[in-house]
């Protein structure tokens, strides 16, 4: 049976990348070594780190005065980051989901953390539109796209301070303005590349203004002047991030992930609207292009567990259970998703109407 994967992250890849770093696996630049057994100051390795700079700069067409660089720890380790180079006082933050919360938990061990709006009550069905952010804060953060609950703000926000945006699960799904952002990071393990790699792109005019003293390894500076070299880089992570680079450059750069993600949208979030056994979770406006969260209809809510047997053991359909927090289900559709996937789950849920 043909799988498809619906994983939240990590997530599908392009065959064709796991296919090239594999091979690179075996012999790097036909060396007769390993990636796995290089090392990461081997001349033919810098150029790997080389490409996928330049390729993020292209890409996502990143104005000058910004350094991109790839460290470990994930997303999570950024979060305690983010406040230990930029918050001196106060930060304002979104409270959009788990993540969002998470990061505020980290920034109050720095110093005021302001929330600026919140959709808890509601379990994070919806982005919060209407709050002020405070002019006198040094950064406000966001979650771009809110992977566990399927909203996402998916435009470049207006902000009176820098904004610096967690893009872990929609970063090159879209063009985005980089100019309006502080920094964006993320873990590459969504969208980007295998688990193991952190990405980050930031304004370096922003670093170096915190009284605090930052250990070495959790200062941005350090990384940026050794060109994400200062200790060792996960090297085949990096490597299949480069692999995904090429192939988001050679399918036609971010304006064609978007168009992408709109027709992949369409088709799942067209039979979620219409079938009469499911509904969406997420309020329509701010429904995510990436995860796409649904439920039984009240008078099914029974057949969850069937739908979910059916689903991933008769038709393949790999991944597709809710996170545990939220149940139901969830259709995860980064750049790698194809438009046969979408069509298939789509299949799958009319198959399961018609036996109900
Ligand atoms: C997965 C995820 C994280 C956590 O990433 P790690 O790399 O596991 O630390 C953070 N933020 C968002 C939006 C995510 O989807």
């Amino acid at each position: 049976m043909k799988k498809y994967n619906f994983n939240a992250g990590p997530s599908m890849l392009p065959r064709e990348v796991i296919e090239a770093t594999a091979a690179q696996c075996l012999d790097f630049n036909g060396s007769g070594l390993s990636l796995m057994e290089i090392s990461h100051r081997a001349k033919d390795f810098q150029p790997v780190v080389d490409e996928s700079v330049a390729l993020f700069k292209e890409l996502l067409q990143i104005p000058e005065g910004y350094s991109v660089i790839f460290l470990g720890g994930g997303a999570s380790l950024e979060f305690c980051m983010i406040p230990y180079n930029f918050l001196e006082k106060k930060a304002a933050y979104l409270n959009t989901g788990v993540w969002a919360k998470k990061a505020m938990k980290e920034a109050k061990l720095f110093g005021e953390v302001v929330e600026v709006a919140s959709s808890a009550e509601s379990t994070y069905t919806y982005i919060p539109k209407d709050y002020t952010i405070p002019a006198d804060a040094d950064y406000f953060h966001i979650t771009s796209n809110n992977t566990i609950y399927g909203t996402e703000i998916r435009k470049d926000l207006d902000s009176p301070v820098p904004v610096i945006a967690d893009m872990s699960s929609d970063i090159f799904s879209r063009p985005i303005d980089v100019s309006k952002y502080g920094m964006i990071y993320g873990g590459a393990q969504k969208n980007l590349a295998m688990a193991g790699v952190t990405f980050v792109i930031v304004k370096d005019e922003l670093l170096g203004k915190v009284s605090r003293t930052i250990p070495t390894m959790l200062d941005y500076r350090t990384h940026i002047d050794k060109g994400s070299m200062f200790n060792t880089p996960p090297v085949v992570p990096i490597y299949s991030a480069l692999e995904t680079l090429r192939w988001i450059k050679r399918n036609g750069g971010v304006e064609a992930m978007d168009k992408r993600a709109k027709q992949r949208a369409e088709i799942v979030y067209g039979e979620i609207d219409r079938n009469k056994l499911f509904k969406g979770t997420a309020n329509v406006e701010d429904r995510s292009l990436m995860n796409l969260c649904f439920v039984m209809s009240d008078e099914y809510k029974e057949l969850e567990q069937d739908f979910l047997n059916f689903a991933m053991k008769e038709r393949g359909m790999v991944g597709i259970k809710g996170h545990r927090s939220v149940g139901g289900f969830r259709a995860s559709c980064y750049n790698a998703q194809t438009i046969e996937g979408c069509e298939a789950l789509v299949a799958c849920m009319k198959e399961f109407e018609a036996k109900h």
